[in-house]
């Protein structure tokens, strides 16, 4: 049984549905979403997403590194890994490196298609 994951939304515990009920009989009270699973990473639903980026968004960009200037798509960082469209198979489905502007393409293994870290420029 994997551990139950609690909703990040700030307000989710404000929001009336009978889910969030919880409690002994007589005693319930309305309480944050808990997942084993949350379909919306950190979040139970989009509202809860939202009222966080509301709450924490400008933070947070703040604290990642804000954008301050255009970035440009250019033959160099065109480059997206996505399955072979091509190939109807989806159980044994092909991965690519597809450039978006050459639209030159080169097989990937899925072990490189996963690997966040794998990039083209980089062997
Ligand atoms: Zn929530």
């Amino acid at each position: 049984m994997s551990e139950l994951k609690y909703c990040q939304g700030p307000e989710c515990h404000t929001y009336t549905t009978q889910d969030r009920l919880k409690g002994p009989k007589g005693n319930k009270t309305n309480q944050t979403r808990r997942r084993s699973n949350l379909y919306y990473g950190e979040f139970c639903d989009t509202r809860c997403y939202n009222d966080w980026f509301q709450k924490y968004g400008t933070r947070a960009v703040d604290h990642f590194g804000r954008l301050k200037e255009v970035k440009h798509l250019t033959e160099e960082n065109a480059w997206c890994k996505r399955y072979d469209y091509a190939n109807n198979d989806y159980e044994n489905r092909n991965y690519i490196y597809h450039n978006k502007i050459t639209q030159e393409t080169r097989p990937l293994t899925e072990s490189q298609y996963n690997d966040t870290n794998y990039t083209l420029n980089e062997r």
